[in-house]
């Protein structure tokens, strides 16, 4: 029977304080996600450069769908702790080894921290992988490349076995690189670029806007339940919903048409910078990709880039759309990216958007309209709807 799940962590480039407040974050994103997937309290100690989660007699296997939402979690391994006792030991190896499916090759890797065990680790090695040895048909010993290493841990208060080794997500825990607001369209780009951008441990808040009548009811709680995904792996993502309907309107109205993608997407940021100052985020977050289309050439970006100082975060920048698309699928998000709601950009799309905007026209054009009265009026009609993981967590990066 597992006793534990010990949790390995990546911690290359961390010192000191990092590492502590790393680990400290980690164990409580861990503890949040076990406690909104099971309604359980998790049990975690943290020793020598690991994590080990107190099973108190459940499954492991219940852990895992928490475990694979936490970024930070490098890998993980449900464990056996026995007595110091050497027949007790071999049997559990065995049961450790049986629990496999059917593995062809094999070798033991014992480890000794408490030097009072009587035996070495050179010959538990030999001892434990003969007993197992000799109570399996068909099995080999290969020590440079086995199917299955079983691990053994001499211990002062106890011995551990493992030889299961599952992937986590790796990245860094949320929550220790401060926070971002996503600009979050229906679209399958843009919950890939945020998802990224939360694996680096961002606390992101979402942006979307919304051209009702234009858009439809149905395209906003396609957008809440894209951040439903995301916020699998936070807990909480708030959305920000800001009414764009007139600022397109006066947009169509009184810009260029080629341009008004590029006026529209210089709102955007305006806007969105506003709301990331208020919500003490330093950065935002597009799926805008190189070159994906017309408002996503190097020209365009700088024209929409001009109005605003935050640093903008493009995850996808040098991404093909397979490769972005392969990444929405194994997060869960491309089912729900290809509802075929419309978008407010589909819906004031020009006939021939200009690939090469200049910064002067844009501003020529917007000349005509009152931007400041337009910014604040959208930022303060903004709805913020909280977007909660399973049951509501009432801890909160927030
Ligand atoms: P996506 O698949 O994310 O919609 P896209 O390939 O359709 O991206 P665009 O429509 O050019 O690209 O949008 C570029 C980026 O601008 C999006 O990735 C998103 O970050 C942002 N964006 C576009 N429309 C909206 C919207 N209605 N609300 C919030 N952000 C938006
Ligand atoms: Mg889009």
């Amino acid at each position: 029977m597992y006793e534990y799940i010990l949790i390995r962590y990546g911690e290359i480039g961390l010192k000191g304080k990092n590492q502590r407040d790393f680990i400290k974050q980690l164990v409580k994103n861990i503890k949040r996600s076990v406690k909104s997937n099971l309604g359980k309290d998790a049990q975690i100690n943290i020793e020598r450069g690991r994590l080990f989660l107190k099973l108190n007699g459940d499954d492991p296997e219940i852990y895992y769908p928490s475990l694979n939402r936490v970024f930070g979690v490098l890998s993980y391994s449900p464990v056996r702790k026995v007595n110091l006792d050497l027949e007790t030991i071999k049997a559990s190896a065995l049961e450790e080894f049986q629990s496999l499916p059917k593995p062809q090759s094999f070798r033991v890797t014992a480890s000794r921290s408490n030097k009072r065990f009587p035996m070495k680790s050179p010959e538990l090695q030999k001892t434990i992988g003969s007993h197992i040895y000799n109570n399996i048909t068909d099995l080999k010993v290969n020590l440079h490349q086995p199917d299955v290493e079983v691990f053994l841990e001499i211990r002062d208060e106890g011995a551990y076995i493992y030889s299961k080794k599952l992937s986590g997500l790796g990245g860094m825990p949320v929550g220790t690189g401060g926070k971002a607001m996503l600009l979050l369209s229906g679209g399958i780009d843009s919950p890939v670029a945020g998802w990224l951008t939360i694996k680096r441990g961002i606390v992101v808040e979402a942006i979307h806007f919304h051209s009702y009548p234009y858009t439809s009811e149905r395209s906003k709680e396609k957008v809440l339940d894209l951040a439903k995904v995301l916020a699998q792996y936070t807990g909480q993502i708030n959305v920000h919903i800001v009414p764009f309907t007139k600022i397109q309107e006066e947009i169509s109205k009184n810009c260029y048409e080629s341009l008004w993608i590029t006026i529209m997407r210089r709102f955007m940021f305006r806007i969105a910078e506003k709301i990331a100052h208020n919500r003490k985020a330093l950065a935002l977050v597009t799926g805008e990709s190189l070159g994906q289309v017309a408002s996503q050439t190097i020209d365009s970006m700088y024209a929409i880039n001009h109005v605003i100082n935050t640093p903008v975060l493009r995850p996808l920048v040098t991404m093909d759309k397979e490769e972005i698309m392969t990444i929405a699928k194994k997060i869960d998000t491309y089912d729900i990216s290809i509802r075929p709601y419309e978008d407010c950009c589909t819906v004031f799309l020009p006939k021939e958007p200009k690939t090469k905007p200049k910064v002067e026209a844009c501003e020529k054009g917007e000349a005509r309209l009152n931007i400041d009265e337009l910014v604040n009026e959208a930022v303060e009609n903004t709805e913020i709807i909280a977007v909660y993981r399973d049951r509501k967590d009432e801890y909160g990066f927030f």
